[in-house]
């Protein structure tokens, strides 16, 4: 580090600190981002292994996400849709859900099949698409309950919600239950109506590598772990001080709960977590074609979803290889659990699941909060804890990407209304 102290630190490069670090860069004005990790991300890592992509946990991108069409060059990071549907293993065989207006001949063909959607299930679904229809935020005039009253209080049927929305929202969520807000639900019904969803072609951290490139030549300090912040003041756990007018904290809620001083925020609850497996498997030993997701509609787990990511976007895998992912909501502890779960990717594949090969098993313990994804409130945290201390993330706003990103932007935007500079 310089010996100058900087006048504005961020800490966490993550999606929500290089959204309120592209801010400051719009403005000109100087500031010092300090990253724990040894790449920007948070939460959205790629790792390269034997030439495939592994995200850190399965995740996806709605392009529909206003935020993010806001700050994100979409060319660039070269989309690669998913299918708007989904394959829900139910009854020993997988039956087809298929977006009527993304698939019409496929929702033609489905229409017969009332496994997971019935008929008055089709009709139910067009009124959630009015019902979310045009929004660009979870609805704040929308009271807060659970999604499942929701779903079921809106008229689907107990089948549709446990065969397609649980294990759907389940994943997305990382929980169940469905006792994620409703608001939620209703907004990521929205964008996935909307623009699908799609993976960048190089990986999820081409997302967070994107906002990094407009990082200032030395403005980012890597492998650079805080130990607490106070106000006008970061201790970084190397032992250095560092003055600064202004800090934002752009860490998750569990991390800012450890770096400020008792008392300053509430204690979190328990972070919700997820499991990924990946595994490689050759062309021939490949039966899905498609760039689509696979539930499970049973619910008999452990794989709750999943997903061969190189049929999404081939550069996921070496050529001729591919690359599948198989989620699980939650942390299993079971030794045997490729054991379980190759024996359930063969009751979905077939035989050939024999010959993948396990690559690695990716464990986020903290992948989302829990408070946020339970009650969203009259509307996000304010962004000025107290004066010259900003916070921003998922848990101040809402869990997602979008808004991560959003969240940012208004810590950057509070930040420079109070140095007095025009945005
Ligand atoms: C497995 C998984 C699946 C998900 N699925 C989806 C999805 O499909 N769609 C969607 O929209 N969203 C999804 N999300 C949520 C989304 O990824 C997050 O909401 C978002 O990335 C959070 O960004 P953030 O900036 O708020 O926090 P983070 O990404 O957590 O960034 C915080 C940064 O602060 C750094 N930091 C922490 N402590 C310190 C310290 N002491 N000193 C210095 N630096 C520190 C961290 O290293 C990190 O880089 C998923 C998340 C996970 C984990």
């Amino acid at each position: 580090m310089g010996k100058t102290s900087p006048k504005i630190v961020i800490i966490g490069a993550g999606l929500s600190g290089l959204a309120c670090a592209r801010v400051l860069v719009k403005s000109g004005i100087p500031f010092t981002l300090i990253e724990a990790s040894n790449g920007v991300g948070g939460r959205i890592r790629t790792d390269v292994v034997d030439g495939f992509r592994l995200d850190r946990g399965f995740q996806v991108f709605l392009p529909a996400y206003p935020e993010a069409r806001r700050v994100l060059d979409y060319e660039a990071l070269n989309l690669r849709p998913i299918y708007r549907g989904a394959q829900v293993f139910v009854k020993d065989r997988f039956h087809r859900v298929a977006d009527p207006l993304g698939h019409p001949l496929d929702a033609l063909v489905a229409l017969r099949d009332e496994t997971v959607v019935a008929m008055r299930d089709k009709w139910f679904t067009l009124l959630l698409r009015k019902e979310a229809f045009g929004l660009k935020q979870p609805p704040r005039d929308l009271p807060e309950m659970e999604a499942e009253d929701y779903l079921r209080a809106f008229g689907f049927s107990e089948k549709m919600i446990d065969r397609f929305f649980r294990p759907f929202f389940g994943g997305i969520f990382l929980e169940k239950d469905l006792r994620t807000s409703a608001r939620m639900l209703l907004f990521l019904f929205s964008m996935f109506d909307r623009g699908g969803s799609a993976l960048p072609a190089q990986g999820m951290q081409a997302i967070p590598d994107q906002l990094a490139e407009a990082l200032p030549p030395g403005a980012l300090h890597l492998n650079t772990p805080v130990a607490h912040v106070r106000r006008g003041e970061v201790a970084l756990e190397s032992g250095e001080l560092l003055q600064a007018d202004h800090i934002v904290l752009a860490v998750s809620e569990e991390s800012a709960f450890r770096l400020l001083p008792p008392g300053a925020i509430n204690m979190p609850k328990p972070a919700r977590s997820t499991t990924c497996l990946y595994f490689a498997a050759d062309e021939a030993d490949m039966p899905v074609k498609q760039p689509i997701l696979h539930l499970d509609g049973d619910g008999r787990g452990p794989v709750n979803s999943a997903v061969v990511l190189s049929r999404i976007a081939p550069q996921y895998a070496p050529p001729g290889r591919h690359l599948v992912s198989a989620s699980i909501v939650g942390m299993p502890s079971s030794h045997e659990l490729e054991k379980v779960v190759r024996e359930q990717m063969t009751r979905w594949y077939g035989p050939c699941v024999q010959r993948w090969a396990h690559l690695r098993t990716v464990q986020v313990r903290h992948a989302q909060p829990e408070g946020r994804q339970l009650r969203l409130e009259a509307g996000p945290l304010d962004p000025i804890m107290e004066e010259g201390l900003y916070r921003c993330g998922d848990w101040c706003e809402d869990v997602s990407i979008n808004g991560a990103l959003l969240s940012g932007r208004r810590a950057g935007e509070t930040l420079l209304r109070a140095m007095g500079e025009a945005i």
